[in-house]
């Protein structure tokens, strides 16, 4: 992945609000925007140490945080007492359904989400930003419980 156009989003983002431009920031960008899939901050940060990367624990932290800030990274909510994120360079906009006993992560496109987002916020006077939609439920297939034991 070519990620030269995210770095300089970054780069222009950090000028304007008044933040550090660190090459450890922008460490923690390549790694992020290159992760397969959801990950939270410690998983992240224990990835870079594996690699013998020196950035700290809260510059993974707080650099997360700023990449969700300025949408090269999607921060997300799956009912965890975690956050995570992943990577919203160009990507499609998706929605998600979490098996609560495995922990698989499944990715879905639903159009008619959208559109419902548009006509409830068009209704209620609305600009909106962005829509989390999660769907909990267990995975019906053998791999749920091969997934749970390898946990
Ligand atoms: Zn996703
Ligand atoms: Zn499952």
């Amino acid at each position: 992945m070519n990620l030269s156009a995210a770095q300089e989003e970054f780069r222009q983002f950090l000028r304007k609000e008044s933040h550090r431009i660190t090459p450890e920031r922008f460490e923690v960008l390549d790694y992020a925007l290159s992760y397969e899939g959801h990950f939270g901050a410690d998983e992240l940060y224990l990835k870079m140490k594996t690699n013998n990367s020196n950035v700290s624990r809260a510059t993974v932290y707080n650099t997360l945080e700023l990449l969700a800030a300025c949408d090269l990274l999607a921060k997300r909510n799956f009912g965890e007492n975690k956050s995570r994120y992943e990577s919203n360079y160009e990507r499609k906009n998706h929605d998600h359904l979490i098996c609560i006993s495995c922990g698989a992560i499944k990715e879905f496109s639903e159009p008619k989400i959208e559109q419902i987002v548009e006509e409830v916020s068009k209704k209620l006077g609305y600009d909106v930003s962005g829509h989390s939609f999660n769907i909990f439920g267990k995975c019906t297939n053998e791999n749920c419980k091969l997934n749970k034991n390898a946990k």
